[in-house]
């Protein structure tokens, strides 16, 4: 199975040139190597980030209109004309900000509208963030759809943050596949790194959301690659 590990580098880093550079060694640290990868950096350093045959580029949302009067918004449309491919939906950090399922579910239909992945984040609730979010999405476009299982107690910037271990993850991919079809994508996120990635990938997930050890090229370049030799 072909690894699809994506990148979240939330607010960081606090520079074009630093984002820049941190993006040209992971494409140059990842070539020809047998995974998929996607960068999601902040809005405004998404036009400087070249893709490469197996690094793309995605965002870390996108409004739920192509465009408009939304002040402050970024709309898929936008993304797309600029060369993304993946847009992150439904992050635990964006849910505490105020975003709600019903939030997400608008986002996810323009994202498919647009042509893009959407990348839909699932915390504990399960059950209940996945039938909200998936109510009105057709059954042929939730095939398309990626989700990733990040607890959000699991993220390594959280208070006593702990990567969920591996029978939870079982158990919460059981929860998932049962809501799904088959064929579904079903990542992992939440303090994932060089050494924990083949551990993940041995319960079933095609890959990993990484936040904190994306921003490291070197030790991400390691995840990636560990991954691809499972
Ligand atoms: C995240 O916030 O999406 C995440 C996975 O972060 P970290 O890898 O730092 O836990």
């Amino acid at each position: 199975m072909r690894p699809l590990i994506i990148a979240n580098w939330k607010m960081n880093p606090a520079n074009s040139k630093d984002a820049f550079d941190l993006a040209r060694a992971v494409v140059r640290g990842l070539e020809g190597v047998e995974a998929d990868v996607v960068l999601c950096p902040p809005f405004v350093y998404v036009p400087q980030l070249l893709p490469s045959p197996n690094v793309f580029i995605g965002s870390q949302d996108a409004f739920w209109e192509q465009e408009g009067a939304y002040t402050g918004e970024v709309s898929p449309l936008m993304l797309k004309n600029l060369g993304c491919s993946y847009v992150i939906l439904g992050h635990s950090e964006r849910r505490k900000l105020g975003e709600t399922s019903q939030m997400v579910a608008k986002k996810i239909q323009a994202v498919l509208d647009a042509v893009l992945v959407p990348v839909v984040c699932i915390g504990e609730d399960i059950e209940r963030e996945m039938n909200i979010t998936l109510k009105d999405i057709k059954e042929t476009d939730v095939s398309k759809i990626v989700f990733v299982y990040e607890p959000e107690g699991a993220i390594s910037t959280e208070p006593n943050a702990k990567p969920a271990s591996l029978e939870q993850l079982e158990r919460a991919l059981n929860r998932m596949r049962t809501l799904l079809p088959k064929t579904a994508t079903i990542l992992y996120g939440g303090s994932v790194n060089s050494r924990n990635i083949q551990g993940f990938m041995g319960k079933g997930v095609q890959g990993a959301l990484v936040g904190a050890v994306s921003l490291d090229a070197q030790e991400f370049i390691q995840l990636v690659k560990n991954a691809v030799s499972m």
